[in-house]
């Protein structure tokens, strides 16, 4: 024992003299970025990944890419449905200030009439592929979401976007194409049968751009009901069981993922190459009482994966801290050297946290397919559901009950009455960021002085704090 303390001793009489380590480990740097890929896998829950624990089966090459850089355990999205939540990843502010959580009243059969609500991301909202295409990058769409396309806002800066006009076939609108502002048309039956082409569709594109700067956005929908994965996934014929049939289509998008690792590697090299894989929400299984997703704000419908990889990223890193999908955003403009205000951008860049530095971030979420108006909010160890029809919350500690199983309303009420207070000022913030928004967009406008518009901005960053 004592040859041992006296070991210790000398060990740290040797740290001592050559200086101590540091806590973090050395701040990374990205490389010169001038390619990103942006991939967003539809409805993809994090927990599904044997990266993220899942044990009932292995998603090798979604593991592999988050080998390769870094994996975020904890991404919040800021909706439970595709279409707030997408405003959100691609412009970096909330699906309240852009206008994407707004309900239209007088409705006589409310499941219907909100499935096809006409929320559009508004055309004077700055979003990641406009600023990355006034910087000289060749930038595409590649898309398989009916729910985002044609008339609903997403096209804005994107000088190509191809989509599924009918199942498997894909289709090229330019920038000066009718068909953009074509009102939105519904959903495909068999939309989901289409990102083997759409993948491949890519390639031929990256074949002829590569040698450019490029941003691409590759959208994905294999895992979005219905549930129905390729015979060669692992489902025997007959299954019914919805969360058993949701991971054959799983394991189907790994199999794609594993394509399109090879398609960048090939056509773009991993070493000019920011790569980002996400979701734009989860999806429910009963956990909550509700399925399939837009029906709450509980974790499995807003824990998503984040994989990034980058030239300067060294692979195997595990990030623990909270991030939001408002953080790509900044992220990809701070690596493509986009020049941006981050006063404006809702999100935080997500390099430093690589290195071990920062906090958790609070994460604001609002915006529901069907039902009622629902905010949440997390900050720290505490999640607040506010349910405003019924004037009601749940309460609970995400870092204990990750899961959410246990309300703590009725037992730390004062705490979530605290956290209550954040919802609300919050909500009120948002409203008026929304409103200001709305205001600038019109012709002459000089009714909110920029002072009074950034300094909403800000307190809306801060969440309540
Ligand atoms: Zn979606």
């Amino acid at each position: 024992m004592n040859s041992l303390r006296q070991l210790l001793s000398g060990l740290l009489l040797f740290v001592a003299l050559v200086g101590a380590p540091s806590c973090s480990t050395p701040e990374i740097e990205l490389g010169p970025v001038d390619a990103v890929v942006l991939i967003v896998v539809d409805t993809l829950r994090a927990d599904r990944l044997s990266c993220y624990g899942y044990d009932a089966h292995a998603t090798p090459h979604l593991d592999a890419l988050a080998a390769r850089g870094a994996f975020f355990r904890d991404a919040q999205a800021p909706a439970s449905w595709t279409i707030p939540s997408m405003g959100a990843l691609l412009t970096s502010q909330y699906p309240g200030q852009l206008g994407l959580v707004e309900r239209e009243e007088s409705v006589t059969n409310p499941r219907m009439r909100r499935k096809q609500h006409t929320h559009n991301l508004p055309l004077y909202e700055r979003t990641l592929a406009e600023r990355m295409e006034e910087r000289g990058f060749d930038t595409a769409a590649f898309v398989d979401q009916p729910g985002l396309n044609t008339g609903r806002g997403f096209m804005q800066g994107f000088d190509h976007w191809a989509f599924p006009r009918h199942p498997g076939r894909i289709e090229v609108l330019t920038p000066d194409d009718p068909m953009r502002h074509r009102p939105w048309g519904g959903f495909l039956e068999h939309a989901d049968k289409s990102d083997r082409a759409l993948i491949e569709s890519m390639d031929a594109w990256l074949g002829e751009h590569a040698a450019k700067p490029v941003f691409v956005w590759l959208h994905l929908l294999t895992p979005h009901y219905p549930y129905d994965p390729a015979a060669e996934f692992g489902v025997a014929e007959g299954e019914k069981d919805k969360s058993t049939l949701y991971d054959g289509e799983v394991r189907e998008t790994d199999a794609m993922i594993g394509r399109v690792m090879e398609i960048i590697g090939q056509r773009l090299g991993w070493d000019r190459t920011l790569v980002i894989l996400t979701s734009d929400h989860g999806e429910a299984f009963g956990e909550h009482g509700t399925w399939e997703h837009g029906q709450s704000l509980h974790r499995e419908v807003v824990h998503v994966p984040l994989l990034l990889a980058a030239p300067g990223v060294p692979g195997g890193i595990e990030v623990d801290r909270r991030v939001r999908l408002l953080d790509i955003v900044p992220t990809v403009l701070t690596a493509a050297a986009v020049h941006h205000d981050p006063a404006e951008l809702q999100g935080a860049d997500l390099v430093p946290l690589l290195s071990g530095d920062g906090e958790d971030r609070p994460v604001f979420m609002e915006g529901m397919l069907y039902g009622g108006t629902e905010w949440a909010l997390i900050r720290d160890d505490r999640k607040l559901m506010y349910d405003a029809q019924a004037d009601s919350f749940l309460f609970f500690d995400p870092r204990r009950d990750p899961l959410e199983l246990d309300d703590l309303s009725g037992t730390q009420k004062r705490r979530a009455l605290g956290l209550l207070d954040a919802v609300e000022t919050t909500h009120r913030l948002m409203a008026a960021d929304r409103s200001h928004r709305l205001a600038a967009a019109a012709p002459g406008d000089t009714a909110v002085s920029a002072e009074e518009r950034a300094r909403v901005q800000q307190a809306l960053k801060s969440l309540g704090y």
